[in-house]
């Protein structure tokens, strides 16, 4: 018999790439897959397709095949090998899944379906006020997630019918076909078992609620404590609260995830908190009693010595934000900002004139003279 060239049995030009030539294997394997197509012919062209692939993709055998033809991979050399030792390729199961994971059912790993399996995590946002992050609350959230149906108790079947094992695969999940191939003799191929999408079993009455999918969606309230001194991007875990396990796996976990919101007078800074304390340049120069908010929302007062300037600071001890992890507060660090007047009263403006008269308005200090005569070039 002749056989057909092997470009022509994938459809593909004699210089496709290596991406066309999977693409081009993979939309045929499916089309004729035996699983798949119930046509006397599908297997055979199956084969054929299989064994147009195994030479194309492999870069060695086509250029072989590219020289020779069908004769050069039959003869001694290229082709002598591969009949008998499988090896070289690898595990051809995992081939298949390769071409067929989108319904295999199987992951890369070979695991199958009915292995237990963690529940996916969750996450949910929340926005916090400065006060709530510093001191902690407790909120009542909406988590929307897959649980486990309650109708049927997760078994996908109506009650009181329960899911039976599949005649197909013995509930293994997969079926072992054994396959002759002119290249490699007989190749054993595990694939997903199709009557049970590699399930291992059935369910002959599915729930009416779960429509036999086992889980269901399920918006829950859950009472989420916050504990005082998140910041910013802290997670909250809460431990089992994520997606339901597959196959007895556990739950998986739900992390909370806080935005907090600025505050009127305070920067956080970690477990400190910073306070710009705008001063007058009286109260600067003269020193002064100055009222001061806290995180609790009542006053405090501060202390500025006489000749305070811009940007002084000054250490408020254990009135910041409790730690999250151990005992005790961070500080209140308070930078002071000296405010020039803009606006002044004619009594005011008649006082900085008698102020400047005392200071001896033209004359520099003496600590800034040198600066003066530098900017100004005199020597
Ligand atoms: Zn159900
Ligand atoms: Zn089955």
């Amino acid at each position: 018999m002749d056989k057909q060239d092997y470009y022509e049995t994938l459809g593909v030009p004699r210089d496709a790439n290596k991406d066309q030539i999977k693409k081009a294997f993979r939309k045929l394997a499916q089309q004729y897959h035996p699983d798949v197509n119930k046509s006397d012919d599908a297997e055979m062209r199956f084969k054929e397709i299989n064994e147009a692939y195994q030479v194309l993709s492999d870069d060695e055998r086509r250029a072989v095949y590219d020289r020779y033809g069908h004769a050069g991979l039959q003869g001694s050399g290229a082709g002598a090998g591969y009949g008998a030792d499988m090896s070289g390729f690898g595990d051809f199961g995992s081939i298949f899944e390769e071409l067929f994971g989108g319904f295999s059912g199987r992951s890369a790993s070979g695991s199958s379906r009915r292995q237990p399996r963690r529940g996916a995590d969750l996450r949910a946002d929340i926005r916090l006020s400065f006060e709530e992050a510093v001191f902690g609350a407790e909120r009542e959230m909406d988590i929307p997630r897959m649980e486990a149906c309650e109708h049927c108790h997760g078994t996908g079947a109506e009650p009181p019918t329960a899911p039976v094992v599949c005649a197909t695969c013995n509930g293994t999940g997969e079926v072992k076909r054994r396959q002759q191939s002119p290249l490699f003799g007989t190749i054993v191929t595990a694939s997903p078992c199709p009557t049970c999408n590699g399930a291992g079993e059935v369910i002959p009455s599915p729930c009416t609620k779960c429509r036999g999918r086992k889980f269901i969606r399920i918006t829950r309230k859950l009472n989420v404590k916050i504990p005082a001194g998140v910041d910013d991007g802290t997670r909250i875990r809460l431990a089992g609260e994520g997606e339901a396990g597959q196959n007895g796996g556990p739950p998986g976990n739900l992390y909370v995830v806080v935005a907090v919101a600025p505050h009127k007078f305070f920067v956080r800074n970690g477990s400190d908190i910073l306070l710009e304390l705008p001063i007058n340049v009286a109260q600067a120069a003269l020193g002064a009693t100055i009222k001061i908010p806290t995180l609790e929302g009542a006053t405090e007062t501060i202390e500025v010595p006489p000749g305070t300037q811009t940007g002084a600071q000054f250490r408020k001890r254990g009135q910041g934000v409790p730690h999250l992890q151990r005992n005790g507060r961070g500080d209140m660090l308070i930078t002071t900002r000296v405010d020039v007047p803009t606006k002044l009263t004619s009594e005011q403006k008649e006082l900085f004139r008698q102020l400047a008269k005392s200071f001896g308005d033209d004359t520099p200090r003496e600590e800034t003279k040198g600066f003066f005569d530098r900017l100004f070039g005199s020597d």
